[in-house]
């Protein structure tokens, strides 16, 4: 699938500092090893609701990451999924009455240029879930082959032949010490973990599964669902575990460095993944596993159900600044919940006005401090509001200075915010 296109990054000069990272599956702060190229995989929307608050929050913040891996000189290999079929997806055509292609489609692009207009850079492969199909089928054959993945036969409206993965098995046979079993990325206990399950989207009491926890790999097809040739499986559609873990091997090194996403899919999604992954490959998929924290709307969670979701696109529409909702996104850290409220939009667009009208008074000599200060903060686990930080004080200082203007340090400054909190003055 077309991805959208990425802005001009400027290069800016001197050395960075070690990147530092969270890592949930180990629960601490790591350091970053340095390789000639990264590879990130963040998992993409599933199309509707686009592009709302914690999307944005999400994609920003990983792109902070692709931003100083780049500012390091580093080549960056970033690969995006979108669930282009998808149960929620499906429900929602079916309740709005829109062809749930149609509904895909709008949602994509309209997600697309929210991207575009926040300067989030694109990914160098954004593959739908259709169009991995092909993929997918025979990994799920070879799950089934091996002894992890089992058919379930069908009871009630239920047709036989779902193909679930069985996360005892999986768990056994992995011996080697970098193996997966079930808690490994999100360290949770399984009362936890079930409760989560059935919250977003598993189905812990689908009769004939051997283990409540056991997740989809493929939906065989029922009547007035869309499906697809499955060879061995028969027609169906994908789980979306198996979706991401097939794109990410198929399109990144094995494992890769960095998974991403929100918090919300720590457990089941990402856990799952690792455990797909390792049963395909025998290799863990990702060296590190990053979330972005979740946003809500005044204080409450952010959903269509409660009618409080904040979309980028109607911002947009109403006029607003993108480069001013990317930095209220940024004023956050990443890994923090957070509420978006006008006070802090508010708070955004005055920072924004700030730093223009500074921008032409740089003190001489006061440019490379600054960038240091910012790659020294955006170093340590990508801390987005120190940086912005250390640009207010120099904004404040370049406007009360006395000192002679420098049009290098105005230049260098302009470039290091867009280079690297992606704000473009
Ligand atoms: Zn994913």
């Amino acid at each position: 699938m077309k991805s959208w296109t990425s802005r001009p990054v400027p290069e800016l000069p001197g050395s960075t500092p070690q990147l530092r990272l969270f890592d949930t599956a180990l629960g601490r702060v790591v350091v970053v090893e340095r390789q000639p190229e990264q590879s990130m995989y963040v998992c993409g929307i599933t199309p509707y609701d686009a592009t709302h608050m914690g999307h944005a929050a999400s994609y920003v913040a990983f792109d902070l990451l692709n931003r100083v891996w780049r500012d390091a000189g580093v080549r960056v290999s970033y690969v995006q999924n979108v669930t282009d079929i998808d149960d929620p997806l499906l429900e929602r055509a079916t309740a709005t009455g829109v062809d749930w292609r149609e509904l895909a489609q709008s949602q994509i692009e309209l997600f697309q240029s929210d991207m575009d207009a926040l300067n989030v850079l694109a990914p160098n492969h954004y593959i739908g879930a259709v169009e991995a199909i092909p993929d997918i089928v025979p990994a799920i054959e070879r799950l089934i082959a091996d002894g992890v993945a089992y058919r379930v036969h069908g009871s009630g409206d239920e047709p036989d032949g779902d193909v679930y993965y069985d996360v005892e098995m999986a768990g056994k046979r992995s011996d080697a010490t970098d193996a997966w079993t079930l808690g490994d990325v999100s360290g949770l206990g399984e009362t936890e973990m079930l409760a989560l399950f059935a919250e977003r989207g598993g189905d812990p009491a689908r009769p004939g599964k051997r283990h409540a926890l056991d997740p989809l790999l493929w939906r065989v097809a029922r009547d007035g669902e869309p499906s697809w040739p499955g060879a061995t499986l028969g027609d169906g559609r994908p789980g979306w575990h198996i979706e991401c873990t097939v794109i990410a091997q198929k399109y990144l090194p094995a494992p890769f460095t960095v998974q991403g996403g929100g918090s919300d899919l720590v457990f089941p999604h990402h856990e799952m993944g690792a455990g797909h992954a390792y049963s395909l490959s025998g290799v863990p998929l990702a060296r590190h596993y990053s979330h972005a924290g979740m946003v809500g709307l005044d204080g409450e969670k952010m959903s269509k159900s409660k009618g409080n979701l904040v979309l980028v696109s109607k911002l947009r529409a109403a006029g607003e600044e993108p480069a001013a909702i990317r930095l209220a996104i940024l004023a956050h850290h990443y890994r923090s919940d957070w509420s978006w409220t006008d006070d802090g939009f508010a708070a955004a667009k005055e920072r924004l006005a700030l730093w223009r009208q500074a921008i032409d008074n740089a003190p001489a000599g006061s440019a490379a401090v600054l960038v240091a200060a910012m790659r020294e903060e955006l170093a340590n686990d990508l801390n987005a509001p120190g940086a912005i930080a250390a640009v207010d004080r120099w904004a404040q200082e370049a406007l009360g200075s006395d000192a002679e203007k420098s049009p290098q340090d105005t230049a260098l400054v302009t470039d290091a915010i867009d280079a690297l909190l992606g704000v473009e003055l």
